[in-house]
């Protein structure tokens, strides 16, 4: 399938002599509901303007659907949208207004701005309000009005910054529906998040970006599978032949002295010592170790979904 959007060693080394990023390379595949997941600091602002060419990157390269941003700008831009994390329109400007005027930046012809200024601010449910001055808007219509904006254009990639930092849960539901909606219209989405539990219930795929480098790449359901798991090493008092089968846990060997065993949260231990025992194997000593993945998700959320 076409790539929506392909990175390339992607690096940027700001003025100040931070580098945000340190070569990341991406792909999302066209149709994908793909999160971006990391910390504050992480570099995902970073790339999301580099990915609209706000930031200019140090290296590397950006796609659109194959057309590079560096040579082939105009096009790459016009397949994408953004919604941004800062509430970036004129709130003096009426909601109608700021969706149509939207539209001529991309030389869409007036009575086709109208309709599709009108189409969105229905979808959005915020038809009612697009004759008021945009000021009045509670937060979450002004989110829901960037939205909007971002899709007068129907770009073929909608990039979500952090959209519902400080939005409420029932905005936040109303949001989802529409972005879950245009993505099963083919839209492609890429949303970025601390809220691992919201990447959790949208997205197909995530990257996990820490410190300027992409600490992991996976499918949701693998990602989640391997947080609820937990790894022990066994330190055996002899060396043992053949392992135990334990139902649910994979027991692997390490070396001659050393198992590990990697079981369900919540696994009684006492289940894998009888085995253990039951087949003769004596341990000596045990101790829980730490999963880096694990680790690196409690430094960034808890699973309640509050930012750590
Ligand atoms: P995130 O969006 O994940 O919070 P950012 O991309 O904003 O991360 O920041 C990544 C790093 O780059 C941080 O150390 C930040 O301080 C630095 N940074 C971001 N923008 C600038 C800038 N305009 N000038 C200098 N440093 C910046």
């Amino acid at each position: 399938m076409a790539q929506a959007l392909e990175i390339t060693d992607l690096k940027k080394t700001y003025d100040t002599g931070v580098s945000a990023l340190k070569g990341v390379s991406l792909e999302v595949a066209e149709g994908d509901f793909f999160a971006l997941l990391g910390p504050n600091g992480a570099g995902k602002s970073t790339l999301i303007g580099a990915i609209c060419s706000l930031v200019r990157p140090t290296a590397g390269s950006i796609r659109i659907f194959g057309h590079d941003l560096a040579r082939d700008r105009e096009t790459a831009l016009g397949l994408l949208g953004v919604v941004p994390q800062e509430i970036n329109f004129n709130q003096f400007e009426k909601p109608f207004d700021i969706v149509a005027n939207q539209a001529g930046f991309y030389g869409l012809p007036r009575p086709l701005a109208r309709e599709r200024a009108e189409r969105y601010l229905k979808q959005l449910s915020l038809w009612d309000k697009a004759f008021v001055a945009s000021r009045t808007l509670s937060g979450g219509m002004k989110r829901r009005l960037m939205i909007a904006r971002a899709m007068v254009h129907e770009p073929k990639l909608l990039i979500l910054d952090e959209p519902t930092a400080g939005v409420d849960i029932e905005i936040r539901r109303s949001m989802w529906q529409f972005v879950e909606q245009i993505n099963r219209d083919g839209t492609t989405v890429i949303l970025t998040t601390h809220y691992l539990e919201e990447a959790e219930q949208l997205c197909r795929n995530i990257a996990i970006i820490d410190k300027g480098e992409i600490v992991r790449k996976s499918d949701m359901k693998s990602l989640l599978a391997s947080l609820d798991r937990e790894t022990f090493v066994l330190d055996l008092v002899e060396a043992c032949d053949a392992l135990p089968n334990v139902e649910g846990v994979t027991l692997r060997r390490i070396d001659a002295l050393t198992l590990e065993a990697e079981v369900p949260k919540g696994t009684e231990l006492n289940l894998v010592f009888r085995a253990l025992d039951s087949a003769g194997i004596r341990l000596r000593s045990l101790r829980n170790k730490a999963n880096r993945l694990e680790e690196l998700f409690l430094a960034l959320v808890d699973r309640k979904g509050h930012a750590a």
